[in-house]
């Protein structure tokens, strides 16, 4: 029996505010326990919460992005569970009128483009950290996380296999890193996600039941567990057994997913709205003004950069994986007008120095004007291809410009004709033999003549003017 997998994704981003969504206190990662708390995060009895502007801004700045129409008058509800790591006995979310609803994100696979519907972005506060002491009976809570904003985006289920999801996941985050509202730090848990999935019989229109994958932080995980939880669908309805709706985790040890609670379970949150917090609403001019600050993203940007600069939709992919990569590429296309060129030089020599540094194209020695220079220099002809790449290593290590080094090592194109013809006449002098077979008609040792100039100067002969001594003195 044939089966097509039904996914639909519903991820968590911590936005990049200084502070927490109902107060005051800072959101800053790695901060010793509980040092980032206060009586409203806390959940004391008779506090007011104030919605955090800059997390609505965000919040609309997102659904802008994503094509979503953003609701006039959304409203927060109490979602009401008992947990220790939340002390207020609910959590602050939207349910029935969210921020933002019916989005899309387009995704490209080996070429091929797909949208995929969001069904809603809502705001809601996130819970602390239980940490579980390994050697002792005991648990401890820390509330430095509560109330930091957090970001739902749920999709539609348009998603058909593990390689969409992490095609869209990824689209999604790359959005958010563009737009600057969150730092989608997937192992400090800024941008997780819940994957649900089911099957269904091909050819049919009905879903199937579905399970939920819970908390997953790294694409690989996500991968991997959706293509676990397929394959282990597909054996029970395969042996006429049925698929439990119910929530599972994730075993990257085991690599497999284990039930964790069953829907029969699944709690009944008795959402109503806060008492406590306004309705926000959302006036025309502010939406605009987001809307006129929103930055190119990274869709636009990958179409531009084929189009303007004629370069392949590869190398776009490359140079739009995030803003700073793509405005140094601008900046140094600028410089030197060769788009595919410095293209080719940031995809392969640029690239795999910052790898093997692990630094950000931020912390790159090399400003785009310094290669644009090192490019120029190839151009014109003062060095080769060759030794540009050995001058920009040195670049790289040294922060030195291009004419620096290579004034300084004598790299630059042997142009001189009377020192040429001198070491021309020496290899000639030096090597009788190949000179009999050259006049004898056998043409092709003038490359083992080059090879010889070329040793002597150390790769630097020019080599069209080379090849033209070379002939006449063989002539002579
Ligand atoms: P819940 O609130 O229980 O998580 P939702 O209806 O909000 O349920 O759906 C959550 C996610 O599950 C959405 O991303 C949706 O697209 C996806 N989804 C819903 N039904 C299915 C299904 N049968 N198979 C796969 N994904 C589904
Ligand atoms: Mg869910
Ligand atoms: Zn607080």
């Amino acid at each position: 029996m044939e089966y097509e997998p039904v996914i639909g994704l519903e991820v968590h981003a911590q936005l990049l505010t200084e502070t927490k969504l109902f107060c005051s206190c800072l959101t800053a990662f790695g901060a010793p326990p509980n040092t980032q708390t206060c009586p409203v995060c806390l959940g004391m009895p008779g506090v007011l919460p104030v919605a955090n502007k800059k997390a609505v801004r965000y919040a609309i700045a997102l659904g802008l992005a994503t094509g979503c129409t953003i609701s006039k008058t959304s409203l927060f509800a109490r979602k009401n569970y008992f947990y220790p790591d939340l002390p207020k006995g609910y959590q602050i979310s939207q349910y029935e009128v969210p921020i933002c609803r019916r989005g899309f994100i387009d995704i490209d696979l080996e070429g091929e483009k797909k949208r995929i519907g969001i069904t809603r972005i809502h705001m809601e506060d996130d819970a602390g950290k239980l940490i579980h002491d390994e050697e002792n009976p005991v648990s401890r809570v820390d509330f430095n996380r509560t109330g930091v904003p957090l970001l739902e985006i749920v999709s539609e289920p348009d998603i058909r296999s593990p390689e969409e999801a992490v095609a869209y996941l990824r689209a999604l985050r790359d959005i958010l890193l563009y737009l600057g509202i969150s730092d989608g730090n997937m192992e400090e848990g800024s941008f997780r996600c819940d994957a649900n999935v089911s099957l269904r019989a091909a050819g049919e229109e009905k879903f199937g039941t579905r399970t939920e994958l819970k908390n997953m932080n790294s694409f690989r995980h996500i991968q991997r567990a959706l293509f676990y939880e397929i394959r282990r669908q597909r054996a029970l309805l395969d042996a006429g057994e049925e698929v439990l709706q119910e929530t599972r985790l994730w075993d990257e040890a085991k690599q497999a997913t284990f039930g964790m609670r069953g829907k029969e379970e699944a709690q009944d949150y008795r959402y109503f709205p806060d008492p406590d917090l306004i309705p926000i609403t959302v006036p025309d001019e502010w939406i605009e003004e987001i809307r006129e600050s929103l930055p190119e993203l990274p869709a636009a940007k990958r179409e531009r950069f084929i189009s303007v600069y004629s370069i392949p939709e590869y190398d776009a992919g490359v140079l739009t994986s995030s803003r700073a990569l793509a405005d140094y590429f601008e900046d140094a296309v600028k410089g030197s007008g060769e788009p595919k060129k410095v293209s080719n030089f940031i995809m392969s020599e640029l690239m795999r120095e910052l790898k093997r540094d692990e630094r950000d194209i931020s912390e790159c020695p090399v400003t785009p004007a310094m290669l644009s220079e090192l490019l120029v220099m190839v151009d014109q002809g003062k060095i080769s291809g060759k030794i540009a790449k050995d001058v920009f290593e040195e670049m790289y290590r040294t922060g030195t410009k291009a004419s620096e080094i290579v004034e300084k090592k004598g790299l630059a194109v042997e142009r001189d004709e009377g020192a040429l013809i001198a070491l021309i006449e020496e290899i000639l002098a030096e090597n009788p033999d190949q000179v009999a077979q050259f006049k004898a008609g056998k043409t092709k040792v003038l490359g083992f003549f080059m090879g010889q100039l070329m040793k002597r100067t150390r790769g630097k002969a020019d080599p069209r003017l080379s090849n033209e001594l070379l002939r006449e003195k063989l002539a002579e």
